[in-house]
């Protein structure tokens, strides 16, 4: 499965933040593939591989940190970067998120230019 260099995979169930991280991207040049679910993530995961996962903490049914515990236990997603995207704003998610094998964290309300910096961190760090 090739790298896709240039594509983010958004798994969030909010569609006005979905619209706000796609619209985010495509201010970077990036695309986007976008999944409602941890179910809906983990098949696109199956067929593509993203620069960077960008993954919201609270979904319907799995919940995100047990996506990424999931995609830690595939050889195929164990080394994408995954960045969680949670409201809870409490001490003690970062390590949660850290713990579940996120390689960074971001808090709800989303900053636009903390947004970008975490993005192209990582998008940089896939094109090496
Ligand atoms: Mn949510």
């Amino acid at each position: 499965m090739p790298d896709e260099e240039d594509l983010v995979l958004i798994v969030e169930d909010n569609p006005q933040n979905r619209k706000l991280a796609r619209t985010l991207l495509e201010l970077q040049g990036l695309q986007s593939l976008e999944a409602e679910d941890a179910a809906e993530a983990l098949a696109l995961l199956a067929k593509h591989r993203p620069a960077l996962v960008l993954v919201d903490v609270q979904l319907p049914g799995m919940d995100g940190l047990e996506m990424v515990r999931r995609m830690r236990q595939d050889p195929r997603t164990r080394n994408l970067p995954v960045v969680a995207m949670t409201a809870y704003a409490m001490k003690g998610d970062r390590e949660r998120c850290l713990d579940a094998g996120c390689d960074d964290y971001l808090s709800k309300p989303i900053d636009p230019d903390r947004f970008e910096d975490i993005v192209s961190q990582y998008v940089q760090v896939a094109r090496r």
